[in-house]
């Protein structure tokens, strides 16, 4: 009898980790928190990396689709000085593909294909060894049990505490992300500014990020360090408990929802904007333009796991994503996520019998550690650089990792 496989979330780990499995004909569960594909905004654009998203689509089976969706263009980046001086700015070569961008909602349409994910289906807690197998048990009050439960559930996840105690901490850095629409039509200069990529400015621990995505979308990213409650009367909108990330009524991670179930009015949104002007006061104009003209602003505090996060195996239990190794969002999680994704379904796939399954999983998991404590290290790292009382830090990066 082939084994009962639930994934729990479906992020870009969890999609595609199903995917996989799906192409080689195994059944999988696929059990997901919002009620619908749409529930909320997909979030920004994502650059996939060749040996890891890239080859994470191919092993879906979906490489053709994501190359005629992806934007090779977007892999352009432009850095400014604080007054607007352009300090560095790259062109991808004709046929550079190393890292081309995708918008999340493309990108998770395009996994989901023929996935039959069950919406509206929040996980709270999952018991392993349990009498026949892994209990799994949702919001509404219903069990269900699996041989094989994975949490792909992102970084408040539910499974975690099945294999581990540790909770991601707060980095010390805060990103404000805000968004524009139909820039080259509404704001032209600002679009020669972000240009076909990104745009990003260093100043004394701060940062500014622009990026393009799909149909004239911008998203801008502000950074800064600072302390967790710096926001004037945080909590007045929800019961979210700004340490765990957890609403203190339901219990239900909000944090990447926190200003759409909130609905921040305009008031809101303009105070928030004030603050953001502030911090950045002195930047030049073009730049501060783009918090200007954005019209509606998210709150996320950066969090991490320990680099190097591992566990005591536990039999029909894992995690795979941001799950198992939050890190900061340096253009590795979502790469990562997928390939192990992808790599955990083939694993499962070449198991000869269900006795040699734990056998995959638990092999997998060393494999899984020994690169993401590599990646944890290097974006623990830049984040250090990059939102740094030194701003020459993150021209120094840059110029350390892009070709020249
Ligand atoms: C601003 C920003 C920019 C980024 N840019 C990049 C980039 O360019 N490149 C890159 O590689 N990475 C990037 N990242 C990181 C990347 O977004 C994450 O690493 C990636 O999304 C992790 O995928 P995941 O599937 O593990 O988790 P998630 O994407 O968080 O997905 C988790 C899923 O589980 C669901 N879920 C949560 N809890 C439950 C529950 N209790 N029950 C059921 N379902 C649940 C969620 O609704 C969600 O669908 C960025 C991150 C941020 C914040």
């Amino acid at each position: 009898m082939r084994p009962r496989i639930a994934v729990i979330g479906s992020g870009p780990a969890g999609l595609t980790f199903a995917r996989v499995l799906h192409r080689h004909g195994h059944a999988v569960t696929v059990l997901e928190r919002d009620s619908a594909r749409d529930a909320r905004p997909a979030g920004g654009t994502l650059d996939l990396h060749e040996g890891m998203g890239q080859l994470a689509v191919e092993k879906a089976g979906v490489l053709a689709e994501f190359q005629a969706l992806s934007r090779p263009e977007g892999q352009a980046m432009r850095i400014l000085d604080t007054d607007g001086t352009v300090l560095r700015d790259w062109q991808p070569r004709p046929g550079e593909r190393a890292n081309p961008e995708i918008d999340r909602g493309q990108l998770r349409d395009l996994l989901l294909g023929p996935l039959d994910v069950q919406w509206g289906r929040g996980v709270t807690e999952v018991v392993p060894e349990s009498r026949d197998g892994v209990l799994v048990h949702f919001a509404d009050g219903r069990q269900e049990t699996f041989d094989l439960v994975i949490g792909a559930d992102g970084a408040w996840s539910r499974v975690r505490p099945a294999v581990s105690s540790v909770t991601p901490q707060y980095t010390g850095v805060t990103l404000i992300e805000t968004s524009l629409d139909d820039i080259d039509t509404r704001h032209p200069d600002l679009a020669r500014l972000v240009g076909d990529g990104s745009v990003a400015v260093y100043g004394v621990n701060r940062a500014l990020v622009a990026q393009r995505n799909s149909g004239g979308h911008v998203k801008v990213y502000a950074q800064f360090r600072v302390e967790l409650d710096w926001y004037p009367n945080p909590d007045r909108h929800t019961g979210l408990d700004r340490h765990t990330g957890l609403d203190r009524h339901t219990g239900l991670d909000q944090r990447a929802g926190l200003d759409q179930r909130a609905g921040l009015n305009q008031a809101d949104a303009e105070a928030v904007r004030s603050s953001l002007l502030a911090l950045f006061d002195g930047w030049a104009a073009p730049v501060l333009d783009l918090l200007r003209h954005g019209t509606a602003f998210l709150h996320r505090p950066l969090y991490a796991l320990p680099v190097s996060h591992t566990w005591a195996h536990v039999p029909g239990v894992t995690l795979l994503g941001d799950a198992a190794h939050l890190m900061p969002p340096l253009g590795a999680g979502a790469n990562l996520a997928m390939l192990e994704g992808a790599e955990l379904a083939e694993s499962i796939v070449a198991a000869p019998g269900p006795g040699d399954l734990d056998k995959a999983v638990r092999a997998f998991e060393e494999q899984m550690w020994a690169r993401a404590g590599r990646w944890a290290h290097i974006t623990m790292a830049g984040l250090e650089r990059l939102v740094s009382p030194n701003p020459s830090e993150a021209l120094a990066l840059f110029d350390e990792v892009q070709p020249s």
